[in-house]
């Protein structure tokens, strides 16, 4: 066998590790709270163990997780940050909870009574959250029947209630109900005469930490920030952005008028065209549902238009108006020149769905 070098990657995503950074430090500053960074979903696509290891390097006070299998990634590549669990547990989980002594949020009086059965047969103390449910309608107590459930809690010999959460289903929507939201919140935490036993009282999302103030919580659970995108889809400068999607022109060919691209001949060229192809596709996680409406890529130094719809593994852009292309140029899906919610828009989708697409074919490359 010949020992040919590797060819290079068709697609990647830059991940830009001292963006991650300063978006957290930002977040930090903006906040003035503890920091839960939110990683579920591979770090909303950019790689979760890559992402772990720099945010546990600046010190984050919990890493957000949303099962247990996402913890195990965690607690298995070393990250000794403490891990919570956004989102219910099945009973076949709560052991291993337990052992690792992950966080979990207690959402029921039979999760909590179970977990307390688990954690005393293992000898153990667990430490939980108790979940509120201000409005999501996800899981956790109402707000009248916190005081009751604490209380029963308080009973159980091996559950310690060490924070208190609640979630927010439309802080990049609905001003009105949100800041409803945070009063109702904040009016039930004063109420409670332990709030003082809780170590951490949190609220807030990247929407909430941009848009709101609390008088009561202690930390923010900002996922989508980290990133680098702001939820209210407005220009945001003090974020930077921290993947870039990136793929190839593979090859460029001059068509007449009157040919068709792509599936379903849904564009049919009206000039001598010259069409690059591009190697990326919906097979990659570019969103098949950009098709015909009018995304842009970016190859240098401009924005050029898609045409025709988005294959599995490739799209054609139009370089009519761009000459001096070559194949082999990189091209930037999003990123700096094509923000990602722009991309999002197009496609009727929003960021994180965008970022949590993007599959396994793509290479993930790390920049310091
Ligand atoms: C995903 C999630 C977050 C992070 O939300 P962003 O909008 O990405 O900041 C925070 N809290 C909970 C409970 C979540 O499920």
């Amino acid at each position: 066998m010949s020992a040919a070098p590797e060819s290079s990657p068709r697609s990647w995503a830059e991940v830009d590790l001292s963006a991650l950074r300063h978006n957290l430090s930002a977040a930090r500053e903006l906040s003035g709270q503890h920091v839960m960074a939110v990683v579920k979903a591979g770090a909303y696509g950019h790689g979760l163990e890559t992402m772990a290891r720099t945010l546990a390097r600046e010190g984050v006070t919990f890493f957000g997780v949303a099962n247990v299998g996402e913890a195990r990634q965690l607690t298995n590549a070393g990250v000794n940050t403490p891990v919570y669990l956004l989102g219910a547990t099945l009973p076949g989980e709560r052991s291993e909870v337990v052992a690792h002594h992950w966080v979990p949020c207690l959402n029921t009086m039979e999760e909590a009574r179970h977990f307390n059965q688990v954690a005393r047969d293992a000898g153990s103390i667990l430490h939980a959250h108790l979940a509120v449910d201000t409005g999501m309608g996800r899981g956790g107590f109402l707000p009248a029947d916190v005081p009751a459930a604490l209380e029963a809690i308080r009973a159980l010999s091996s559950v310690r209630v060490t924070g208190l959460g609640s979630h927010l289903p439309a802080a990049d929507e609905d001003v009105e109900f949100t800041r409803s939201q945070f009063d109702a919140f904040d009016t039930l935490v004063e109420s409670l005469p332990s709030r003082d036993e809780f170590e951490y009282i949190h609220l807030a999302n990247s929407a909430g930490l941009l848009g709101y103030r609390s008088r009561t919580t202690n930390l923010v659970r900002p996922g989508l920030l980290l990133y680098g995108v702001s939820p209210f889809d407005d220009d945001n400068n003090t974020f930077r952005t921290v993947m870039t999607l990136k793929s190839r022109l593979s090859v460029i060919r001059e068509l007449p008028p009157g040919h068709g691209i792509s599936y379903g001949r849904t564009f049919l060229t009206t000039r001598p065209t010259r069409v690059g192809t591009i190697g990326i596709g919906y097979g990659d996680g570019y969103p098949r549902a950009l098709s015909n409406n009018t995304p842009e890529v970016f190859i240098r130094g401009r924005r050029v238009p898609l045409l025709g719809r988005v294959t599995m593994d490739q799209v054609m852009a139009d370089l009519t108006d761009h000459p001096g292309c070559t194949p082999g140029d990189e091209v930037e899906l999003f990123g700096p020149n094509i923000p990602v919610s722009e991309i999002a828009r197009k496609a009727g989708s929003i960021p994180w769905e965008v970022f949590t697409s993007i599959t396994p074919r793509v290479h993930r490359t790390y920049l310091e």
